[in-house]
């Protein structure tokens, strides 16, 4: 091979790698370039031969990004701004510099061309299963996969990205106050709103009951400004219902990516602790997350929780541990809640209230709900006379595909669907009532039932109880624990109780924790109770026992878990006059 073939083959090789080549001499200030260069500045277009014409070419805000001080070996991204219509590209470069006596003399780099993240952004055609059924916005599983995708893709193009969360202060009320054929339309329409006030290229997808999120890929310096201006958006213009339109208020959260190394999971951590304290601070206003010593501790411990759930559920480590349900005037356990906990790294027993809000931040709230039901119909399987019920999350709940998968896993376990209930809180229930109401018309086809889970906790509406078919009402326990010296909540569990039965619903109190507070139940004729009084949730099936010990005396044993070291042991005793589950 001769001296002057040379360039010629390693051009060729450029060339065929797809790389653009360029050669600058700092000194002499000229630069030449090798390679299909043609793709990147035009046909008939010369390339840049000095740095001047090369920075006009560079998008003004990555100019620190080219010419900065290059240690010897560098790698680099950054946007070129191309003639003839401005249009943006974007380039990796990797490159060396060369120094003498100190001083850079000449770079040489090879530049690529990649396709533009923007594009990636570009809303791909959605199944009917990445949407949410009643906006038709992307649903929350979409916008972490988006997410993931942006974070995929350049650093620098992720760094200056940006995402929010937006809620609708008070849903709760608003429900109540229009009624939630009414809040359907409101939130379809503060969903177009949404949309239409986002710039292009933005994903806006509905993450939650009343939650968006909104994705600004590329578009970070935007965030303020945009969630200024949906504040004022629905400050001044009240939301078209199919009633009358109605004046809302929004609390939004933000997380910029500068400078940030984070993963989907903290991003969404991040922008709900935001729009956390933008609630706390009076809801109707944006704040921006900023990080604290206390934060990062949170957000480790929240990222801890959620891979050990992901590796549990792969592992098949998640437990149930089962609480009785007993009938008031009896006795008798009617049956056991299923209630999830798993272990974490150090061996303790986390109870579900530490890990389900984690599980529902990371998306895994549908996965997770699924498995809990296949352990739920298994143990129903091993015991013919068992019957459970368990808890599904309002995200679970809202999920077109559910009611199906409920079908297909019971048509496979005809003997178990009798004994099923599944409880859905009420907050849940009402935030999309057309899925509610396909759950419960799937599951008493097939002879389960469902619970309506924390009733009274929030706002209650009892309109929803008329639409909504359900079969038992569970009282929430904050209104039953500290009930005995509180005459106004006698009065509203008396009323709460005459209300469901009213509507044919059996009612169940729960945190039943004295005899004192059973009596007064027993009294009032609640159906049902459930608290510590009763059994504490535990893993082991105490329904065996029951079977040992014959028909008179069951002995619930409850490992709570281990604190400090000690384990909580709690042992009560039943008379049971009938051993039935
Ligand atoms: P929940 O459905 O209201 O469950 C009852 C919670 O109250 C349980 O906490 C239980 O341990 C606790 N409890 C029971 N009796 C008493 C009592 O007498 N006094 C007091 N102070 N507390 C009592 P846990 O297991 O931590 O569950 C918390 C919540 O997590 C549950 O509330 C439920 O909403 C959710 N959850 C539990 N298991 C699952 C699950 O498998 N899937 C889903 N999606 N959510 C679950
Ligand atoms: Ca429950
Ligand atoms: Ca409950």
């Amino acid at each position: 091979m001769t001296q002057e073939n040379q360039p010629s083959s390693l051009a060729d090789i450029v060339t065929a790698s797809g790389h653009i080549a360029y050669d600058w001499d700092l000194v002499a200030d000229t630069i030449t370039w090798q390679g299909p260069w043609q793709d990147l500045f035009g046909n008939g277009c010369e390339p840049p031969h000095d740095a001047q014409t090369f920075a006009s070419l560079i998008y003004p805000d990555d100019h620190h990004l080219v010419f900065t001080e290059s240690p010897v070996s560098f790698d680099r991204e950054y946007r070129l701004r191309l003639p003839p219509d401005g249009h943006l590209m974007w380039i990796t470069e990797h490159g060396v510099t060369s120094y003498r006596d100190g001083h850079a003399v000449r770079q040489q780099g090879l530049l690529r061309i990649v396709d533009s993240p923007e594009n990636n952004i570009r809303l791909p055609l959605f199944s009917s299963q990445d949407l949410d059924s009643l906006t038709g916005l992307p649903n929350r599983a979409t916008m972490l996969a988006q997410m993931d995708q942006v974070l995929r893709g350049l650093k620098h193009f992720k760094q200056i990205s940006a995402y929010l969360t937006v809620s609708i202060d008070k849903m709760a009320f608003v429900n109540e106050a229009i009624g939630m054929k009414a809040a359907d339309t409101l939130l379809l329409n503060v969903a177009e709103r949404l949309t239409t006030l986002v710039p292009p290229r933005t994903l806006v997808a509905r993450v939650g009951g009343d939650v968006f999120g909104i994705l600004l890929p590329g578009q970070g310096q935007v965030a303020q400004g945009l969630a200024e201006s949906i504040l004022n958006s629905f400050r001044n213009t009240p939301v078209e219902t199919s009633a009358s339109p109605y004046h809302i208020s929004v609390s939004i959260g933000g997380v910029r990516l500068v400078g940030q190394n984070l993963n989907t999971a903290e991003i969404m951590i991040r922008a709900e602790q935001a729009l956390h304290e933008a609630r706390s601070n009076g809801r109707n206003q944006y704040i921006e997350y900023r990080e604290s010593a206390a934060r990062i501790r949170e957000t480790r411990e929240r990222l801890n929780i959620g891979e050990r759930i992901k590796q549990a559920l792969k592992r098949n480590e998640i437990h149930l541990a089962f609480q009785p349900v007993t009938d008031t005037e009896t006795g008798a356990i009617l049956f056991y809640e299923a209630l999830a906990r798993v272990f974490d790294d150090d061996g303790q027993m986390m109870a579900a209230d530490k890990f389900i809000p984690i599980v529902e931040q990371h998306g895994l709230a549908p996965e997770f709900d699924r498995h809990i039901l296949d352990l739920a119909v298994h143990e129903m399987e091993k015991y013919d006379e068992l019957h459970l019920a368990v808890n599904i999350s309002g995200l679970t709940a809202s999920e077109a595909a559910w009611p199906q998968h409920i079908q297909q896993v019971l048509k496979q376990h005809p003997h178990v669907a009798r004994r099923l209930i599944v409880e859905i809180t009420e907050t849940a229930a009402i935030i999309n009532v057309e899925e509610t109401q396909r759950l419960i018309q799937t599951l008493e086809s097939l002879g389960g039932k469902v619970a309506l889970d924390d009733f009274g906790a929030g706002s209650t509406s009892i309109r929803h109880l008329r639409t909504l078919k359900l079969a038992i009402m569970k009282i929430d326990r904050e209104l039953i624990v500290n009930l005995t010296n509180n005459k106004e909540q006698q009065h509203l569990v008396r009323m709460l109780n005459s209300i469901a039965h009213g509507f044919n619903l059996k009612t169940i109190a729960e945190g039943v924790e004295t005899e004192e507070l059973a009596q007064w139940l027993r009294q009032e004729k609640i159906d049902m109770m459930q608290g510590y009084y009763f059994g504490r949730p535990s893993l082991d099936r105490p329904w065996l026992e029951m079977k040992n010990n014959g028909a008179t005396e069951i002995r619930l044993e409850t490992i709570l878990g281990e604190q400090n070291g000690v384990t909580e042991v709690r042992v009560a005793s039943l008379i049971q006059p009938q051993a039935s589950a």
